[in-house]
């Protein structure tokens, strides 16, 4: 059996921070695991600039409720799940998320969540385990599933390569260049043929 495992921000939908940053005007909330790798380090500093910016929980999932998934995302989505079962491993959290799975028709997502205190400050976030994508890949392979992984960053990486198939889609090119071993897709069109060729 073919499980489908992949990434969400900028697969499915854009990096939530940098229209955080855009729309709040906040530059320094525009780095991305594209730009910082380790993920607690990237957090930390997103919190505390937050914090300095008086910015509360409701403020980012106002801005969240007014993006939208990247064109043709639902409908590339759609076409996965009438071939295989898919899991959406992702980096981002519970409440950030919501909003836009309602648009997608909520597809299964595995994430994290945050910590927020009574006046709707976020004080910190719980990472439901360390390295969750690369350990739900080798759970789903104890479980004789035969994983099929994408996704776009350096957080995907340890992901696609615990895969029994890992591919990039989309990714920028700093990280194609470091992690050659695996293929790049760069469209739901490719998405759709690389994923046809793997299932079975
Ligand atoms: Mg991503």
């Amino acid at each position: 059996m073919d499980l489908i495992c992949s990434d969400l921000e900028g697969v499915f939908i854009p990096e939530i921070w940098i229209n955080v940053a855009e729309k709040t005007g906040i530059e320094a909330l525009k780095l991305t695991t594209r730009d910082i790798t380790d993920y607690d380090v990237l957090m930390q500093k997103r919190l505390s600039i937050m914090d300095q910016h008086g910015l509360k929980l409701k403020d980012i999932t106002d801005v969240i409720a007014t993006i939208d998934p990247i064109a043709g995302a639902a409908e590339a989505l759609t076409w996965i799940r009438e071939r295989a079962q898919i899991i959406i491993l992702s980096d981002t959290f519970e409440e950030f998320a919501r909003p836009l799975m309602k648009k997608l028709g909520f597809p299964a997502l595995f994430c994290h969540s945050l910590v927020v205190d009574d006046s709707g400050r976020i004080t910190d976030y719980n990472l439901r385990q360390q390295n969750q994508k690369k350990h739900a890949v080798k759970a789903f392979k104890g479980l004789n599933y035969r994983v099929i992984a994408f996704g776009d960053s350096y957080n995907d990486t340890a992901m696609l390569g615990e895969a029994d198939h890992g591919f990039f889609f989309m990714p920028p090119d700093n990280v194609v260049k470091e992690f050659p071993q695996f293929k790049v897709t760069r469209n739901y069109e490719e998405l759709k043929t690389m994923i046809g060729s793997l299932i079975q």
